[in-house]
Formats: structure tokens, sequence, C-alpha cells
């Protein structure tokens, strides 16, 4: 077995966000007045960065702690440890008061365009209100001229600001999720499932107008999903989450067509291939995702990986480069490439 120590991923100084061994762990409490008994390790040392202009997908199955992250990020609860870059500057510990002029450069779009929006409140006043907020608005005539280039943006018309949230379909209300996410002009926005609630044609609307603003706008996305088939048409990179952990991290094309972590290759082979007559060999995983209250020690995939030996139960490995620019977190690699089955350069397909 080789010694290699793997060596700890570059820092991106000049990266629009920068997070830096990242966590959040929840308490679990006994009782009413009772003491904390133990962690749900929710996210437990995260690294990555997203240039400006880039799309970073973050995924994984449900529970991994990708969701935690991007609320981490957004500030919803404070992290137990790490930190957050913004442009240059550090916000994970920033006070409330200071938080307030950056939040309006990171902007958000949650999975449920339902529960997004206040029914109370007619779509005018939905957009006007984060515009308001952060003070963007010289006078009366260009907050309203400010609404109405968000409906424009959006693919909306301009007279439907008069109407209520419900009398739109899911992706329009989606749509206006989305302008409201654009009202603080951004440079950042966090889509939580952004489209995971939606029909698949009206998916694919959303998923297109989202790489139209970005290449309009110039955007930054966090993209966090579970479902690979649309990250594989819109993503940069892809960052892959297992238990609290980003176990790869590489380009879309690398990552898709040579994955580097057996749990990335598990992930992929329930991705539908686009040739006709091809199928990537499906892999299925053994039993559930252990607990994120007591994670497997060693590494936390070996109760799941088809490949464990015994180094997998009693070392944890860290992120290594593979490949330019890709990064997993799996002993194989310190293997000879022939005892090394992600060692290939192409995903079986099968027959
Ligand atoms: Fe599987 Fe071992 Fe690699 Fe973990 S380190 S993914 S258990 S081969």
């Amino acid at each position: 077995m080789s010694t290699t120590i793997a060596k700890p991923m570059p820092r991106h100084a000049g990266a629009l966000l920068e997070v830096n061994d990242l966590k959040k762990h929840f308490p679990i409490k006994a009782g009413f007045f009772g003491g904390t008994t133990g962690h749900v390790y929710a996210v437990d040392g995260v690294s990555f960065h997203i240039e400006k202009g880039e799309t970073l997908s973050l995924v994984g199955e449900s529970g991994c702690g990708k969701s935690t992250v991007g609320k981490a990020l957004l500030r919803l609860f404070p992290p137990t440890a790490g930190q957050v870059v913004l442009d240059g500057q550090r916000i994970d510990d920033l006070s409330q008061g200071k938080l307030r002029p950056i939040r309006r450069r990171v902007g958000v779009v949650f999975q449920d365009p339902f529960s997004s929006l206040n029914p109370r409140m007619r779509v005018k006043d939905l957009l006007a209100e984060p515009i308001r907020n952060y003070g963007l608005a010289k006078d009366s005539a260009d907050l309203d001229e400010r609404v109405a280039k968000l409906m424009d943006t959006v693919r909306l018309p301009r007279d439907a600001v008069n109407r209520w949230p419900h009398e739109f379909s899911g992706g329009q209300r989606q749509r206006i999720c989305i302008a409201r996410a654009l009202a603080g002009e951004p440079d950042l926005i966090i889509c939580d499932e952004a489209v995971s609630a939606l029909d698949v044609s009206v998916k694919a609307q959303i998923v297109n107008l989202l790489q139209d603003l970005q290449k309009e706008l110039g955007l930054a996305l966090l993209f966090i999903s579970h479902d690979l088939a649309i990250v594989e048409h819109m993503t940069h990179r892809v960052a892959v989450m297992y238990l609290g952990k980003i176990v790869e991290i590489a380009p879309r094309r690398e990552l898709f067509s040579a994955p580097k972590h057996p749990y990335t290759e598990a992930l992929l082979s329930a991705v539908p291939v686009p040739e006709p007559g091809a199928a990537r060999k499906r892999i299925v995983l053994k039993g559930d995702v252990p607990s994120p209250i007591n994670p497997p020690k060693g590494c936390r995939f070996h109760t799941r990986c088809p490949y464990a030996f015994d180094r997998c139960r009693t070392d944890e490995p860290q992120l290594q480069q593979t490949e330019p620019g890709q990064w997993a977190a799996c002993h194989l690699h310190d293997l000879p490439a022939v005892k090394n089955p992600l060692a290939r350069s192409a995903p079986k397909l099968a027959s």
C-alpha cells in the first residue's frame, strides 16, 4: 500500500465565494431541560469555491447535508466552524447588522414556489419589498421601473404585477421567486432544489432561464440538487456530498465521463444516457445512508462501498487530486492503477 499523503485542496483567494472547512453540527437535547447528548454532524468540513459567473452544483442523496451548506452560507443559522469569504470579505463571523448590506449580494431560490411567496401580497409588493429593504430605489417611479424590469428579466408580462401568487402556475411562481432573488442585484444565487417540485417541461424552462440570466447578468450559481440528469445539462463543476462531506469535486465533463469516487460512480449509474441503446451499468448500493449522528469510522462510505478494503474501515480518506481540477476522497487512488477500478477513463456501459 502506498503511503502517499494527500495534498490539501488549494485556497482560491480570488474567487467570488470561498468556503473553507465549513461545519454545522446540530446539538441533540435530552428532554425539555436536558443537556446535549450528542450532535447531528450535518456538515462536517466542507471546502469549495465558486468563480464569478460560474455554476457549481452540490449533489447527493437526501440528508447528505447539501441544503444545510446553503442555509449556513445564507446565515439562516450560524456555522459551527469554518470560514465563508465572499469577494474577499469574511462573512461567517459578521453580526446581523454588518451582514445586512452583504445579504443583497446573495439571492436564494427555494424548492417550493408555493410556500416561498406570501399569498397576501401582490407580485408588485413581493418584488418591491427587497428593493425597498436594500434601499436601492431613488423614488417611487424608480421602484416601479425596477419592478417592471424584474418582470422582463424573468420573462413575465409587466401587467401581471397586479396579480396574486395563487393566480400563477408553479413555473410562473418560480419565475417570481427568481425575480425576488434578483431584486438585490446579487452576484451569487443559491438555488436549493429550485426545480425539483416542477413538471419535467417546466423544469427545463426554468433551467434555461437560469442559464440565460447567468450569461446576461454574469451571475454565479450554487445549484443544490439531487437530480444529476438536470445538473449534467447546466453546470460547470460538480461537488458530490455524502454524509456531511464532499467526496468528489470536478468539472462536469470529467465527473460525468470518468468519476473518481465509488459513490459518484453509483449515483451516475442511475442517470439515463442520451445515446439510443446505451445505458450505464447500474450499481445498486447496499443498505441505507448511516446516521449523521454516528457516522462510520474511516471512510464514511465504507458500509455501502462495493470496493471497500481494510484501510477504508480505519483511515478517513482526504480529497486528493486525481486529474487536473478533479479531486476525490478515496483510498483506491493510493493503489497501483491496475488495482484501482476507477483508474479507467470512462464508465462501464451495459450492452
Ligand atoms: Fe470505498 Fe474505500 Fe474509497 Fe471509501 S475509501 S470510497 S470505502 S474504496
